[in-house]
């Protein structure tokens, strides 16, 4: 796991009542958690859009990251945030993934929506956009198996 990572994931502590995960390291004026890259200072992120980035995948510059779920600013779960707006719909990810495993040439998969070979590698090898309970599991197989039980009807 990278450093990043771990600094992220030690500091959430889930809140067993409202589902949170309440951010323990700084904050901004703005009432959002700041997480602090790589030691820098310079470097920092709003600690629920690396919460997105990391469950969720990639964060393009044009996706918004929303509390819906607890409009709590202090909460880094990544169940209850929701894009705003983003380039790829789950359909068309989808659509990227098939023809990445049919053999269409990254390139020309790129060229078709807008987007970098690189990007599309990551999404055929589902380092990205991956279904959040995936994501979680990978991390926490205990709240995913709460979120599962949460989801279910
Ligand atoms: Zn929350």
């Amino acid at each position: 796991m990278k450093a990043t990572e771990e600094a992220f994931l030690e500091r959430c502590i889930p809140e067993p009542n409202t589902g949170c995960w309440l951010w323990m390291g700084g904050f901004a004026r703005s009432g959002y958690g700041i997480l602090v890259l790589d030691g820098a200072k310079h470097r920092q992120l709003r600690a629920h859009r690396y919460s997105w980035m990391l469950f969720r995948g990639d964060l393009p510059d044009d996706l918004v990251i929303r509390h819906y779920v607890c409009a709590n600013k202090a909460c880094v779960n990544p169940a209850h945030l929701r894009h705003h707006f983003t380039k790829l719909t789950d359909i068309q990810v989808a659509e990227i993934r098939a023809r990445a495993a049919a053999g269409d040439r990254r390139v020309d998969i790129a060229a078709s929506y807008g987007i970098t070979p690189d990007y599309v590698r990551e999404l055929a090898r589902r380092l990205v956009r991956v279904p959040l309970l995936e994501a979680v599991a990978l991390y926490d197989p205990d709240a995913a198996a709460r979120l599962a039980s949460e989801e279910a009807p």
